[in-house]
């Protein structure tokens, strides 16, 4: 088989190059081990976790409307519909794709691929029929293979009952108690579920606190809600050791926490993803890779080989969809000559836990540690009309100006939705608005989105809902 452009992995970043190249022109052949395409986000990860956190959603809110006078009896949980729900999403999303391919007329073969030279694929068969030749011959071929599971020795035990995150979201039961390990936004939102459904969720953090590198006042109020919704948090504590007991998993944590052995029913390892790098026998070709296993490129997404590119997780942190997304389509606008580059300003992160957590662009984290001269405003939601009306005034929304420049270079939120509003300031750093261009633009009240504008008042010393006037 020859092709004009290979790609190898099916997910957000290979499918979505696979698409923009025949659109342009190319002939495209994407190959996946899989045998559906949507690679990890569409059939374990991104939206099979947003499904089941809906349900834990629900399920708080209609908690919730007790404060209102309305209460439910006890939730009757089926989960083999709640599964099967949940499988529909992703076979419609997947059916969806394979219809986009075909009209596309890009050619899908299910295989696992592997280097034998800079322009040559080898194919192994990945299920049980085996691909119809197994050498592919490329002009051009995008890398997009995506991550999995980081694995720490200790914690692989050789049973079920302790899971990666693929595991966890099949949903096997509802464990009457479950340890996270990790307290990154993985493991925080798959607790989420569970505790909503009902198990005893704890979590234990190596670091001081949750969700590592995300400003501590946005993850303040998660951490307090947490700590109801979950039994314990463990901060600046580790697994030590870790044994298979009597149908139950005993754990043994080292560092603050004061407890002796804990048993759990399950346990789920959330402790970081790597790139999967390491199999394609990359040796073959000149493409390099960092210690861990990044794939290294440039800002066109174009390796050490001149025939091949890379894009989303397999080269590099955030490990995040519509970044992987991005990238493909800059690689092939690169690709067919077009000045593209991979350099934006802000990348939106979105954790979808109750409340959200959303940032893009520079945290006060970071102006910290770069020594940054930054203006940082904040509109706290409890001066919001419409937090109060659904009972949520827990959130924040606060930009981050850059002082020399005047304009917004960061911007960070904190409160259920967060995930949605994140994409109003994407666009404002994106296109280097200022606070004045924010507080202008009339937005629609009564919603959480007046608060972006009412943050970049409260930076004018314009906000008539707080009093925090800037005296002239
Ligand atoms: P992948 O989606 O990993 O796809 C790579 C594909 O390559 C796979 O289908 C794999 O089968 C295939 N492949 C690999 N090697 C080979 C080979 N040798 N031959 C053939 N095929 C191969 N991101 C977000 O933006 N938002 C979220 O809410 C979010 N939630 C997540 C929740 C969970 C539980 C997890 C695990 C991840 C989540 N992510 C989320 C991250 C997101 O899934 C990834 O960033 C995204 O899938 C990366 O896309 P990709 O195309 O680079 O790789």
């Amino acid at each position: 088989m020859d092709t004009q452009l290979a790609i190898i992995g099916g997910g957000p970043a290979g499918y979505t190059a696979a698409f923009l190249a025949a659109d342009l022109g190319m002939s495209v052949t994407l190959v996946d081990r899989e045998p559906h395409l949507g690679g990890v986000c569409l059939l374990r990860g991104c939206i099979p976790s947003k499904a089941l956190l809906h349900v834990a959603k629900a399920k708080s809110e209609a908690a919730r409307l007790a404060d209102w006078g309305v209460t439910f009896g006890a939730a009757n949980l089926d989960l083999d519909a709640m599964r099967a729900r949940k499988q529909r999403v992703i076979q419609t999303l997947t059916a969806g794709l394979k219809q986009l391919s075909v009209r596309r007329k890009v050619r899908v073969v299910r295989a696992r691929a592997t280097f034998e030279d800079s322009h040559t694929l080898h194919l192994e068969p990945a299920g049980s029929e085996p691909p119809e030749d197994d050498r592919l011959r490329f002009e051009h071929c995008i890398l997009a293979t995506g991550s999995e599971p980081a694995k720490i020795p200790l914690l692989d035990l050789p049973t079920d009952r302790v899971m990666n995150s693929t595991a966890a979201l099949e949903l096997p039961e509802v464990p009457e108690s479950m340890l996270v390990v990790g307290g990154g936004y993985i493991g925080l939102e798959m607790g989420t579920i569970y505790a909503a459904l009902g198990s005893r969720v704890s979590v234990v953090e190596m670091t001081g606190g949750l969700l590592p590198g995300v400003d501590r006042n946005l993850v303040k109020p998660l951490y307090k809600k947490l700590q109801s919704d979950f039994e314990t948090i463990y901060l600046n504590t580790k697994v030590a050791a870790m044994a298979d007991r009597n149908g139950a998993i005993e754990v043994v944590l080292e560092g603050d926490a004061k407890d002796g052995p804990r048993q759990f029913s399950r346990v789920l390892v959330a402790v970081g993803r790597r790139p999967n790098s390491a199999d394609l026998r990359l040796e073959k070709t000149r493409v390099e890779v960092d210690e861990r296993g990044v794939v290294v490129v440039n800002p066109r997404r174009r390796t050490a080989d001149p025939h091949i590119l890379a894009i989303g997780d397999v080269s590099g942190e955030p490990m995040l969809a519509h970044k992987a997304a991005h990238e493909g389509k800059v690689a092939v606008k690169a690709l067919v000559g077009q000045p593209a580059e991979f350099a934006p300003r802000a990348i939106p992160a979105v954790v979808f836990t109750d409340p959200e957590i959303a940032w893009a662009g520079l945290t006060e984290t970071e102006a910290k540690a770069q020594n940054r001269d930054v203006d940082v405003a904040q509109f706290p939601w409890a001066a919001s009309g419409r937090a109060r009306a659904v009972g949520r005034t827990d959130g924040t929304t606060k930009w981050l100006i850059d002082r020399a420049s005047g304009r917004v270079v960061g911007c960070g939120i904190v409160g259920p939705g967060a995930g949605e509003l994140i994409g109003e300031a994407v666009v404002a750093i994106e296109m280097g608005a200022a606070p004045r261009d924010l507080a202008n633009a009339i937005h629609p009240h009564p919603t959480l989105s007046e608060t972006l504008s009412s943050a970049a008042d409260v930076h004018l010393g314009t906000a008539t809902d707080l009093y925090r006037p800037k005296r002239i």
